[in-house]
Parts: structure tokens; sequence; C-alpha cells
């Protein structure tokens, strides 16, 4: 493959934009690909190659690059009608009446501009409607760059994980092992009075993609029940992906009190939103006294693109579709690691999957081949060696995906998501022989 304009555009971008980038992950070694299109289940590069794409925006593309009829003419007719007004909007309002329709737990929604925006405001929200300062979230959760939530460590022993953060946001932000019910209990019997908030990902989807074992949400929902804190989901992935449009908390069958959004919502468009029963989301300004705003929030454009994307979800087959060529992705990746590479773990659900490197420093496995769409069953036989918490896919070899593996099958013209934690996303573009062409690469790169 020719790569020749996206080096010089990287050049050119390295001396303009920390790194090159606008966003870090999409600095691929030794130098990212610029895209020129998309093109249904395909992204087009500066220099004409092609590449299947399950990377899809790092999620928000539910249907693929080519928006169907509905959703391009809203995006356009929106448009051309003046972007934004600062005054509010009807497709506003269709927007969350469809959300609260769908998503069990969710009565009101304050819409915002990113998923990160989502995360700090739902924990302003909490530590005001509880009166608490201490949130939890969990070892390898991500919450995106946000100060409260950027931080490492154990239980109260935590520290900020990045340079410019005060220590004394880490101070209140304890941390837990997903999944470790144990854990959870110790955690609360210490601090439980002074916790607004558990803050989880319904699955870890950026690390790996870790299910929730049997009984560990209701664990946690119980636990804040008990300690009157906010049991809180970071749908930012999984909604409107895993679960269909009730989300993974419709899928598990856990109503937390508060639930953040982004990604799909905006069909594409940059958004964020807390969603959640009324008593606590009036507790915004201007209905309460909890401040929020922002100049973009609710875009007309990003709201028509959101409500078209999920009507044309609902209206047309796309969460079958992409489930089952999800599933069928999974199951072909089993095979292949099972006669290639059984160290290796396939990992997924819905439409997310990735191959995650759980081989031990050591040569030990921490992981076997997996089913897909694991919903981690305690009497499956591979139990014992799936991946179910946030360490035991740390254990990946990060080196060997980023230097052999993302280039290897970058080169057979598949874009994977560029590091071994973050998972990747099967659109309603793609068809079954797309899948099956992956599967031929992935055979050749393992
Ligand atoms: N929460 C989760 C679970 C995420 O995966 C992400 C981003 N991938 C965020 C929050 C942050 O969203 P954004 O990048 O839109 O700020």
């Amino acid at each position: 493959m020719n790569h020749e304009q996206s080096r010089s555009l990287y050049d050119r971008a390295l001396s303009v934009m920390p790194g090159g980038v606008n966003s870090s992950v999409r600095a691929t070694q030794p130098y990212p690909f610029f895209v020129e299109r998309g093109d249904g289940g395909h992204v087009i590069d500066a220099d004409g190659n092609r590449y299947l794409d399950f990377v899809m925006g790092y999620g928000p593309l539910l249907l693929g690059h080519d928006l169907p009829e509905p959703v391009q003419s809203a995006v356009q007719q929106r448009a051309a009608e003046g972007p934004m007004y600062g005054a509010p909007t009807e497709v506003e309002v269709e927007l969350a009446e469809f959300v609260r329709r769908h998503v069990p737990s969710v009565e009101m929604t304050r819409f915002v501009n990113s998923g990160t925006e989502a995360t700090v405001s739902a924990v302003r929200l909490a530590r005001a409607y509880t009166g608490r300062d201490k949130i939890v979230v969990m070892q390898g959760g991500y919450h995106g760059a946000q100060e409260s939530t950027l931080v490492e460590g154990e239980g109260d022993h935590t520290a900020p994980s990045s340079p410019g953060i005060p220590p004394e946001f880490a101070e209140h932000t304890l941390t837990l092992p997903f999944n470790d019910a144990e854990a959870a209990r110790e955690l609360f019997a210490e601090h439980g009075d002074d916790i607004a908030a558990v803050l989880t990902e319904p699955i870890l989807g950026n690390y790996g993609i870790v299910h929730p074992v049997d009984g560990y949400h209701e664990t946690l929902r119980e636990l804040c029940d008990d300690h009157g804190s906010l049991l809180v989901f970071d749908e930012v992935i999984t909604g409107f992906r895993v679960g269909g449009l009730q989300c993974a908390q419709g899928k598990f069958g856990v109503t937390p009190d508060l639930t953040t959004f982004g990604k799909i919502v905006g069909g594409g468009f940059p958004v964020g939103a807390v969603g959640g029963r009324s008593e606590i989301v009036e507790q915004f300004t201007p209905a309460g006294d909890v401040f929020q705003s922002g100049t973009f929030s609710g875009h007309p454009v990003t709201m028509a693109a959101g409500l078209e994307t999920l009507r044309y979800a609902a209206e047309n087959d796309v969460y079958d579709h992409v489930n089952g060529l999800g599933e069928r992705l999974r199951a072909g990746l089993t095979d292949i690691l099972a006669d290639q590479a059984p160290e290796y773990t396939v990992v997924g659900t819905d439409s997310m999957f990735k191959v995650v490197f759980t081989r031990d420093a050591d040569g030990t496995q921490a992981g076997g081949p997996c089913d897909a769409g694991c919903t981690q069953d305690p009497d499956c036989e591979r139990f014992e060696t799936c991946p179910k918490t946030g360490a035991d896919v740390k254990r990946a070899e990060t080196e060997r995906w980023q230097r052999l593996f993302w280039p290897a099958m970058k080169e057979q013209g598949v874009f994977l998501t560029a590091n071994q934690f973050e998972s990747q996303f099967v659109c309603d573009a793609h068809t079954e022989a797309d899948i099956d062409e992956a599967l031929e690469a992935y055979k050749d790169a393992l």
C-alpha cells in the first residue's frame, strides 16, 4: 500500500497539532492514515487505499458512513436552516421523548456535547443530590478526559493518572476491581455514608470488553440503595448498541439512577447526555440549582442525526443485522484462535468485538478463547479463563498489538482500533462477505 499522502499530511500535522492529532488514540504508529471519506462499512484514505472499517468513529456510527435517506436529509435540512440558534427546538424534545420511551430508567434527559461532558455533569449532579463528595469508579473503566475519573490506584489509595490534576481530585475518587462484589461490600462498609455515586460502564468497553459476572450490578444496586448513593451507568459506548434501544441496562435488567450517553445518540455528531429520574435530573439549572450549561448543547443538527438514526434502527432490523454479524465474526474468531493462537481471547457482545492477548508475562494463560456474546455464565466451561477484571486484561501484550498485529491488519485493508484495549464495532452497512474477509485477514495476521 502506498501511504505517501498520509505520511506528508502527518508531517504537516505534527508541526501544528500536538502529536499530529486531536485525540490521542488516533496517533497510530509509525503514522496514521488520513481519511479522505467514508463509504458504507469502509473508509478511503488520502492515498486512495480502501479499508474495511471496524473503528466506526470509536462507536457512534451504528449505521456506517452512508447515512440512509431519512437521516441524510434530516441532517442536511437542519444544517441548511441555520445550524443552531441559542433557543430551544422541537427536535430536542423529540429525541428526549424517544429516549424516555425506550430506556427503562430515563424520564428526563439533559443533552450535552460529549461523553466527557456527560460524566462531568452526572458526577456534579450526584454529588449535589446526595450532598456527598466521594465517587467510586472501576479499575479499567473509562469515563472521558475529566479530572474526577482520571485516577489510578486501588480502593481509597488513589492518585491522578495524568499530570495537571491536583491530587485533591483523586482523594474524592475511590476505585474497585470490576466484578469483585466482596471488594465493593468492603469499600461501602468503610466509606458508604460518604459515597455520592458508583459510576460504572455496564460492560467495560475501553479495556478489552469485560462483561459483568452474574449478580455484580445487582450487588452495586443494592449497596447504593442501602447507603443512599446513586448508581450511574456510563452507557456512552453501550447505549443504543448493547441491548438495542433499551441499552445495556435493559439487557441486564438493572435500573441505574442516572445514565450517561454519547456516541450513537448523536448519530455521528458531537453529543453526550445525562438521563434519569426526573426528581434527580431536575436538579440541573434552571429547574434546580446544580449549574449546567452549554452553547452547543442540544445542537439541532446533532439532535436530528441522533433522532433519525434511532428511528431508523427502530423501524428496520438494524440490531438483528449488526448483532448477527457480530456473532458470525466472534464465532469465526473463536475457531481461528482455537486453531492458531489458543492463548488469545475473543471478547464482545452484540455488535462489539475484540481479540485480546491475555498471555501472562511468564507465558501462562490468563484467558483462553471464549464464546462470543458471553454473559459470564458461571456454568460455562471456559468461565475460569475468560477475562473478568480490568487486571485480567491488563496483562495483554500491548506492544505486540501496536507493533505487529494492528499494522498487519491494516496492510490487509482492515481498520481496527489502534490499541489493545478499545472495542471495535460492526455497523449496519457491513455484510457477511465483509466479515468473512476480516476473518481471512485475522487468520493471516495471527
Ligand atoms: N465514557 C465512556 C464509557 C467512553 O467510552 C467514552 C469515550 N470513548 C467517554 C465516556 C468519553 O466520551 P467522549 O470521548 O465523547 O468525551
